[in-house]
């Protein structure tokens, strides 16, 4: 990993001006936050600053008002919440550049907070135009990031500001690249990666970069079965994407080179109707599912095979369920497994990272998530980093 500034390489702060890009892209309610994750995510962050007697200007974008001011989008309706997360009164300011913002620093006290209005009411902030970067620049003395989720994108307060100004990693962006590093950049082998979900179409490049960098990778989820159809196997009325035969079987062949070995499932959990329990639930092998079955979770003894061979690796990233995990009891295999990377982790053997919209909501489901070494609630830019991808943010950041 290309080194990073934290908020350790600081020196005095006071009465300097942070611009803290944070995440404040939050689920929204009848006009209230119903779910305060991401602004505690950032708090460790903003305490540290205002320690510090820093003044913090808090940049975000809020939804998708493409360059134009909606009053449904402005940050001034999260102000509240966030005050109550970090315990301290916030200013609002209604503009992001210009003399509304000079003239609020002028007021602010040292270790005062403000959150800026919406960066993506301006045009500038998704074209990452330098001239908008510089104006809100003018404003702050030293940036820093704490939005990793927002690092996939090179806009103006994710990209263009680092570059402008001496740039910080924030806490919660510094956890994530530490956890990151350690599930792939940096790992302690042999590394596991368990991949599944419904397509294998949504995470071909996930998979291709995978398979050169684990020794176990583990497929499960409706994208074993394009995996298996690709290999002769009869998936009957299974989610199976068969116009990806050649795909899948290239990605295998690229393992087999790379020295990866592919987990495929052997046994599996099928039914005529997808269902709660439903009456033609049964187990069987591969290879002896009907025409009229549907295959929605990876069989119990083929999961305590997985689980096997977890106990051999010391490290795992894991993205995508191993089932159909929202309806019982296709969540078996996701929820087994789950305890399984949970235990080694705890004991002490395993670093776990996991991160995707459904697996953060499957873990969660299993009861394990606090139990994983890091759990990536980052969306987007945690599966374009599981492709291997530079994030923009992130790169900005280690110059
Ligand atoms: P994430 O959001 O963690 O990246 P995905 O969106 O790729 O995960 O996949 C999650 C979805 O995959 C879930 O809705 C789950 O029901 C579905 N899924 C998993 N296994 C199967 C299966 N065998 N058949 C159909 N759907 C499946
Ligand atoms: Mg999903």
């Amino acid at each position: 990993m290309s080194a990073f500034k934290t908020l350790d390489d600081l020196g005095d702060v006071t009465g300097k001006v942070a611009l803290v890009r944070v995440d404040l892209n939050l689920p929204m309610k009848d006009g209230l936050v119903t779910d305060e994750t991401r602004i505690r995510a950032s708090a460790p962050t903003i305490a540290d600053l205002t320690a510090k007697g820093a003044k913090v200007l808090l940049l975000a974008h809020f939804g998708r008002p493409k360059g134009e001011r909606s009053s449904t989008q402005s940050l001034s309706l999260v102000v509240g919440a966030v005050e109550k997360v970090i315990g301290q009164e916030i200013m609002f300011v209604p503009e992001v550049v210009g003399p509304v913002v000079a003239q609020s620093v002028g007021i602010l006290g040292n270790g005062d907070v403000a959150i800026l209005e919406n960066t993506r009411f301006w045009k500038g902030e998704e074209a990452n135009d330098p001239e908008f970067a510089k104006a809100i620049a003018e404003n702050g003395d030293f940036f820093v990031n704490d939005a990793f989720s927002a690092a996939h994108r090179a806009h103006a307060t994710t990209e263009g500001l680092a570059k402008l100004l001496p740039a910080y990693a924030g806490r919660s962006m510094q956890a994530e690249l530490e956890a990151l590093d350690a599930a792939l950049g940096t790992p302690v082998k042999p590394v596991a990666a368990v991949v599944g979900g419904a397509k294998v179409s949504s995470k071909l490049d996930v998979l291709t970069h995978l398979v050169s960098q684990v020794d176990h990778l583990i497929i499960g989820g409706g994208m074993a079965n394009t995996f298996l159809a690709a290999k002769g196997v009869d998936v009957g009325k299974s989610l199976c994407e068969h116009d990806l035969a050649d795909t899948a079987n290239s990605i295998i062949e690229t393992a087999d080179k790379s020295g990866c070995t592919v987990h495929l499932p052997y046994e599996v959990v099928v039914s005529k109707e997808f269902a709660a329990n439903p009456p033609s639930l049964r187990t069987c092998n591969v290879h002896e599912v009907a025409a009229d079955e549907m295959i929605l979770d990876v069989g119990p003894s083929a999961v305590e095979a997985l689980g096997d061979v977890l106990k051999t690796c010391r490290t795992l990233v894991w993205n995508g369920p191993m089932g159909a995990f929202e309806t019982e009891p296709f969540d078996a295999a996701t929820v087994s497994l789950a305890k399984t990377a949970a235990a080694l982790t705890r004991e002490g053997s395993l670093t776990s990272v996991a991160g995707g919209g459904d697996t953060v909501a499957a873990l969660n489901h299993a009861g394990v998530a606090q139990d994983f070494s890091y759990i990536s609630t980052a969306g987007g830019a945690f599966l374009e980093w599981m492709e291997g991808k530079e994030l923009p943010g992130v790169a900005a950041l280690s110059n």
